[in-house]
Formats: structure tokens, sequence, C-alpha cells
């Protein structure tokens, strides 16, 4: 693995790279922690189009969270069709939601925002079926606290790139990343929505257009065998 510091220097110029050609990234979530709770378990293995059509479907037929809780499954998975494996997902969302619910009084999270970072962190994850990942992205995007959701192109473009060794797992990529940038919730938010748009765009997952990519003359994914 690369010394600290040469990870270091790497990774704040892909930063650049990718800042120079897609923009400094600064618009958070307008979702309250609770709805990009929702948000985060719909999108799992979904495209943005149909979690958002999931999204709609559930508040537009049931009013709010409350009276999502009170719903059937049944009726709940009837209106997530669109995003992949409602069968699991509606009752996760109805048990995660009478579970706010009967703890902290109403199906809000926003009271995260006031506590220390790991308290908030594990207040999430000690709702039923929430893990690590699903709460890096309700407190970076909603709450504005410093962590670092690592999604599938966050880590193909990290690993590729050589930022982390290729067989880093996702789970431990987020450690290993967060040790190489800069504590503050906006520059994790610019650094993840940088590498979301680079592994969308260019760095895909088959066919990766590696001879156009603003960063390759420093990846060693292409270097090693352009
Ligand atoms: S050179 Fe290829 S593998 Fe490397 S970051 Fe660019 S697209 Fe990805």
């Amino acid at each position: 693995m690369n010394s600290p510091d040469t990870s270091v220097e790497k990774t704040a110029h892909l930063t650049a790279l990718l800042e120079k050609e897609y923009g400094r990234q600064t618009r958070y979530s307008s979702k309250s922690a609770m709805d990009q709770l929702i948000a985060t378990i719909l999108s799992q293995r979904t495209n943005y189009a149909d979690e958002r059509t999931a999204y709609d479907k559930l508040l537009s037929t049931f009013g709010d969270w409350e009276g999502v809780a009170r719903a059937d499954v049944k009726d709940i998975e009837q209106c997530i069709q669109t995003s992949r494996w409602p069968e699991v997902k509606a009752p996760r969302i109805k048990e995660i939601i009478n579970h706010i619910i009967d703890t902290y009084g109403a199906a809000d999270l926003d009271f995260l925002a006031d506590l220390p970072l790991d308290e908030a962190q594990n207040l999430l994850m000690a709702l039923p079926g929430v893990g690590h990942k699903t709460t890096t992205f309700v407190l970076l995007f909603s709450l504005r606290k410093p962590v670092l959701p690592v999604d599938t192109h966050v880590h193909r473009v990290s690993t590729r790139y050589g930022i982390l060794p290729m067989k880093t797992s996702q789970a431990k990529a987020h450690g290993e990343l967060l040790k190489m940038l800069p504590n503050t919730a906006d520059d994790l938010l610019n650094f993840h929505k940088l590498l979301f748009k680079h592994g969308q765009r260019v760095c895909t997952y088959s066919h990766p257009k590696c001879e156009s990519c603003v960063a390759n003359k420093e990846c060693d994914y292409f270097t090693v065998s352009p």
C-alpha cells in the first residue's frame, strides 16, 4: 500500500482533477433525515427514477410517514414495486417507522442534527435493519455530518485509481478514505459526488472510458495495463 502521505496527495490530486471536470459539488439533500432514511432504503439496488417513483407513491398514497406506519405491509409493498426487493423493503420500512414513533414520539429524526456524530450514528444503527452504509447517507446528505458514503461508484473509482488497494472491501473503504480526506462535511460531500459522477459517466463497471478520462495519467488501472 502507498505511504499515507502519497495516498493523501493522490487523493487530493484526483479530487482536483475531477473538480476541474465536474465543478465543486456543494448540493446537500433538501430532504429531512426521516425522508432521507426512507429514500436511501428505497434506493438500494435501484436507479434514481425508480426510487423516486416508489418514494412519491408512498407519500401520495398514505399522506405521511405516520400513515405508512399504520398501513398494511401488502399495500406498502404494492406502492414500492419500482424499487428492487419490495417484499423485503415494505416490512422493513413499516418496522423502522413504527420503531421511531414508539421511541421518539414522532416520525422525525431531525433532532439527530444536534447530537455528536457518534451518538447520532449509533441511534441510526440501532434502528431495525439499518446498517452503517445507510446511516452515512442520512448523516452526510441530510444532517451535514462529516462521514463518507461509499457506494459502488466511489469504491470502484478509488480502487482502480489506486487510492486504495484493489482488494479493499466496500465496508473497509469508508475508514481508509476518511484518513486521506479533509474532515469536513463539505469536502466529503464534494468527494463523494465527484467520484459518483465519474463512476457513472466515465469509470463505469464495464468498459471504462480510460482513453478520454481526465485522471488516466495517474490511474493505476490504466497505467499498468492501458
Ligand atoms: S483511467 Fe480508467 S480506470 Fe482510471 S479512473 Fe479513469 S476511467 Fe477509471
